[in-house]
């Protein structure tokens, strides 16, 4: 398949009439050809029109089907091939390994959706039979099933281009739930967007979707991404990214005059702690692990690891020296844009700047080579100063952490306790070492939607059982995850049906449960007909 620069707009490949731009090569500054067209306004109207009028099918069409536009989803974009990778690769500066780890991981994800709505648990049907002769009154019929939410917009995140793009895990899971899906790629990898958005297409195409259940509009978040999250038949959007873009989307969405749900996810410091034993222990085996998390991807996951914090003592200088040697090491890594890499300068200049901050590492110089580079680095500060000062809490998006030397376990608590909320939380303990810190691990998991021990928080399994999630500023709703297959809650709602009429109840509620689901039929989960 080759890249068009056009939108999907109700099944159709449109061109953008707002306008074109070309990507940018990260490695080499360069512009990449063809010229990609930009949605206008009226073609967000066009495409939301199409979202709303697909809704009603796709909500009500039977698990089997959505499963198999899934699983064909995800045949098409491996379908795709070398192309697709390449792309991604020149979009992204990201290595081919990276790249096909991330597509591997997509379509692992959009099969594990698959799986996990046939199971049907995500519906989470409940059955209370009538009581007619219940006194003093009697009780009717009560079924209860979560249904699609309706029309998702989904904001492609930078750092996956495949993972968290077009068929991302927002696009899996909202899919999933039976929910059409409006995608506004990332311009910084937009070639890529249209390609898998072309899988999708196809795969919608071959297991009979509506036209209107997946669109692909490109161009300015400020522009088409507000128009689609303003727009009334939109009932819910998923977000990875900044904290400024974030919040207004959050913003947008709480004013309108029927508000909806944003899941925004905005960064994270991912503070990891080394308790004294386990320092004292492995000093330099953690200081290697860490640098090697720190440096992944160039740094650029939102469950990096920012922030490090230990008590002052001859173990944590041999950690910091440790980790200082393996950090000058590290190669300058292309970042995945210039606005990125911008930022990512401008963050480090600033919190290498305040009071008591010493940079203690740097990675390999950039200068001399091409392409937006950034250098990995190693700040330290004292705990005293990291408290008092909150700037020092901003993320600086790329290789680059923060290490907060304490006095004692009382400074330590005290600067976990000044920490907003996280998606991640890593204790480095010996054995039998944690029994003695419960205040220190019950305040860090108050702040923490993951909690690890003696590990690193980069690496997020895909799976049942997995909370990317975490309280706010990390994500705007704290009871969400946004990878693993609770994902899909966001994009339910509940739906009581009373006192209807049996023969028009749809699979999940029936009598004969076709659908053989686990159900909580009078307060006991069962399988059995009723
Ligand atoms: P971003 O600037 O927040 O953009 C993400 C998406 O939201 C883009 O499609 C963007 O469109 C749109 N958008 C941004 N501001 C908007 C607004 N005011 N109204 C409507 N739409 C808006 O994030 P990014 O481009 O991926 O990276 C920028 C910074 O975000 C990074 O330096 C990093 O600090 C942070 N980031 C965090 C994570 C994370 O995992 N938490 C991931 C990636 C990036 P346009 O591109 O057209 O503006």
């Amino acid at each position: 398949m080759t890249i068009t620069g056009k939108l999907l707009i109700n099944g159709e490949w449109i061109d953008g009439q707002a306008g074109s731009y070309r990507a940018v090569d990260p490695a080499t500054g360069q512009e990449l050809s063809p010229a990609l067209g930009k949605a206008s306004t009226e073609q967000v109207k066009q495409a939301v029109a199409a979202a709303e009028a697909a809704s009603s099918t796709f909500r009500r069409m039977s698990v089997q089907k959505r499963a198999g536009f899934l699983r064909a989803c995800a045949e098409e974009i491996m379908a795709l091939g070398e192309p697709l990778v390449e792309r991604a690769m020149a979009e992204t500066g990201l290595p081919r390994a990276r790249i096909e780890g991330e597509r591997g991981r997509t379509c692992g994800q959009l099969n594990l959706f698959a799986d996990t709505i046939l199971k049907g648990d995500f519906l989470d049907v409940r059955i209370d039979t009538a009581l007619p002769d219940r006194q003093p009154l009697p009780r009717p019929d009560l079924r209860y099933m979560n249904q699609a939410i309706g029309p998702v917009v989904v904001f492609g995140a930078s750092n996956f281009p495949l993972a968290f793009s077009v068929a991302g895990g927002d696009t899996a899971s909202a899919l999933a739930a039976g929910c059409p899906v409006l995608v506004k790629g990332h311009s910084s990898h937009p070639g890529t967007s249209e390609l898998v958005a072309q899988a999708i297409a196809k795969a919608a195409r071959v297991t009979g979707m509506p036209a209107g259940a997946f669109s692909l509009l490109m161009g300015s978040g400020r522009e088409v991404g507000t128009a689609l999250v303003s727009a009334p038949e939109v009932k819910a959007v998923g977000f990875t990214g900044s904290f400024a873009g974030g919040m207004t989307l959050v913003r947008l969405a709480a004013e309108r005059p029927e508000p909806i749900p944003v899941f925004t996810e905005m960064g994270s410091l991912n503070p990891v702690v080394l308790l004294p034993e386990a320092l004292d222990r492995d000093a330099e085996k953690l200081a290697e692990g860490f640098i090697g998390s720190l440096n992944m991807g160039v740094g650029q996951f939102c469950t990096n690891p920012g922030l490090v914090l230990g008590i002052g003592s001859p173990a944590l200088d041999r950690f910091v020296a440790s980790a200082a040697r393996h950090l000058a090491q590290q190669p300058a890594g292309v970042m995945l844009n210039e606005g990125i890499r911008q930022a990512y300068s401008q963050g480090v200049a600033s919190i290498s700047s305040q009071p008591g901050v010493n940079k203690t590492a740097v990675g390999e110089e950039p200068e001399g080579k091409s392409g937006f580079c950034g250098q990995p680095t190693l700040l330290t500060v004292s705990a005293t100063d990291f408290i008092a000062n909150h700037a020092l809490a901003e993320e600086m998006f790329g290789p680059a952490s923060l290490l907060v030397s304490c006095r004692n376990s009382g400074e330590l608590l005290a600067a976990l306790k000044s920490l907003g909320g996280q998606l991640t939380g890593t204790i480095h303990a010996a054995a039998g070492e944690m029994a003695g810190y419960d205040e220190l691990i019950d305040v860090l998991s108050q702040r923490v939607g993951r909690l690890l021990v003696n590990g690193f928080p980069t690496g997020v399994e895909v799976c049942h059982a997995m909370n990317h999630g975490g309280p706010f500023p990390a994500t705007s709703d704290v009871r969400f995850t946004s990878v693993g297959t609770a994902a899909i809650q966001r994009f339910l709602r509940p739906i009581c049906l009373q006192n209807y009429p049996g023969d028009l109840f749809p699979e999940p509620l029936q009598d004969s449960n076709p659908l053989n689901i686990w159900r909580l039929v009078n307060g006991e989960l069962s399988k059995a007909a009723l």
